[in-house]
């Protein structure tokens, strides 16, 4: 059997050259030479043992809003933990969610049986995995103050559960970063609350966002991280540069952390704009900006 019959014969859903544009919230990026979306634990596990027996390399992603794909695409396997594993259940003040959950839809089930703890994180577009891996947080809220635990698969298929405060959570990373553990569930802990008033402040938050971002066009977010004691979207505008475009991709107009894709954006293009973008802050403020945003491929 070759690899292709290996891998349909253990998860339903699979393809070859399958363009990472269709998965980002971006919209850019090249073909991943092998893309699976398990829908559940074992699936992910005979996939691993085949990649494994093929010494073909993964990544795993969520929703794909934190991620520049190359043009050339994505060597190796990509495997998507998406809706397919999107179970939330809730218990008394808890809630397990898969990872492959939304956020926005995790925070509606916590509005549903009124509790509160996800109001001001309800408008990231990510997944619970790509939220824990990356601390994601907003309006004072992140991830580190409402999980308890998270168990996932190691690279070797074993399955662990981790407490948060083994997570080694910090501004946007976790005992996940740069790691080939795959986050299968998470527990999260909530506390019990008013219904009308976890409503209200879910759309406080959202009202907020999309006055402040550019929400209609595709992007990755914050584009940076926060350099300590600085705003990068705030250093950025002071370098006159809401507006500066390479081929597709621009600084936002609204918010200059965002860079968007006004429609035909390539990655080359967003590189360009990331690079000038981080020259021109370091030449004019001497600050060194990083991304948040995670490049992948060969750019
Ligand atoms: C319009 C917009 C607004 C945003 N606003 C915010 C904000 O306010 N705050 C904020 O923190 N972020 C924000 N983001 C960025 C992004 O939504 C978050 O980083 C989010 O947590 C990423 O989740 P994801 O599922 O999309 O992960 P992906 O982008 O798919 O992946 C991100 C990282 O997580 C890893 N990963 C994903 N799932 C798993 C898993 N199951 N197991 C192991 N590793 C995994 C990937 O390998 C990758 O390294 C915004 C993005 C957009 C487009």
């Amino acid at each position: 059997m070759n690899i292709k019959e290996k891998l349909l014969k253990v998860c339903e859903n699979v393809c070859f050259c399958e363009p990472m544009k269709k998965h980002t919230t971006f919209k850019v990026g090249g073909p991943a030479d092998i893309f699976c979306e398990p829908k559940n634990i074992e699936e992910i596990k005979n996939i691993m043992d085949v990649l494994k027996d093929e010494k073909i390399n993964y990544l795993i992603i969520g929703n794909g809003s934190n991620l520049l794909v190359a043009d050339k695409g994505l060597k190796g396997a990509v495997i998507r933990i998406g809706d397919k594993m999107s179970d939330i259940k809730v218990c008394g003040t808890r809630m397990y969610a898969q990872s492959g959950a939304l956020l926005s839809k995790t925070a509606n089930m916590a509005l549903k049986n009124s509790l509160t703890g996800m109001e001001c994180i309800s408008g990231i577009p990510g997944s619970v995995g790509g939220a824990v891996y990356m601390n994601a947080g907003a309006y004072g809220t992140e991830m580190s103050q409402i999980v308890n635990s998270v168990t996932y698969m190691s690279a070797k298929g074993e399955i662990k559960t981790i407490l948060n405060k083994d997570i080694g959570f910090g501004y946007r990373k976790s005992f996940f970063t740069d790691s080939d553990n795959i986050i299968l569930y998470c527990e999260l802990q909530l506390e019990e609350g008013k219904a009308e008033e976890i409503s209200a402040r879910m759309k406080e938050v959202s009202i907020k966002r999309t006055s402040k971002q550019p929400l209609s066009v595709p992007s990755a977010g914050s584009v940076f991280k926060r350099p300590e004691g600085y705003f990068a979207g705030k250093l950025i505008e002071e370098c006159g540069l809401k507006g500066f475009s390479v081929g597709g991709a621009e600084v936002s107009q609204l918010h200059a952390g965002f860079i968007i894709n006004k429609g035909d954006a390539t990655a080359a293009d967003v590189m360009a704009v990331i690079k000038h973008v981080q020259e021109e802050v370091y030449k004019k403020f001497g600050i060194i900006l990083e991304t948040e945003v995670k490049i992948l491929g060969e750019h």
